[in-house]
């Protein structure tokens, strides 16, 4: 449903009618005044979320297997409200990058082995 509410120039509002039976918007409902400054203030928290996030401590990782253990800890500063979703979203990703790049060190270092098996073989029989 949508805003019953009029904007100055006379057209319709076509906000969202909030489900609280008014059908006015969030901008137009008087009831919903607190809701809307709540809002607002929060919307101006934003940054300070990220600030907090870049106060936590720096994390080593120098293994693949320390990834797992760094997504557990941003889950819990997540469920615990000090890291944001947009920055948990990020070091997701960062994780699975990483992942990425471990993986392909270690399929480098596999070749290598191979290629140097397969070389001595070749110099001890003259394949
Ligand atoms: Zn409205």
């Amino acid at each position: 449903m949508r805003c019953a509410a009029q904007l100055t120039d006379g057209s319709p509002c076509g906000g969202y009618a909030m489900a609280d039976g008014s059908g006015l918007c969030i901008s137009h409902n008087p009831a919903a005044k607190d809701i809307k400054q709540l809002a607002v203030r929060k919307g101006g928290e934003a940054p300070k979320k990220v600030e907090a996030a870049a106060n936590l401590p720096t994390v080593t990782i120098t293994t693949k297997a320390d990834v797992p253990t760094f997504l557990v800890a941003v889950i819990d500063e997540l469920r615990a409200g000090q890291v944001d979703i947009k920055t948990a979203n990020t070091l997701g990703y960062l994780a699975g990058v990483l992942i990425k790049a471990y993986e392909t060190a270690e399929m480098e270092a596999r070749i290598e082995e191979i290629e140097r098996v397969v070389l001595e073989r070749r110099t001890r029989y003259g394949g």
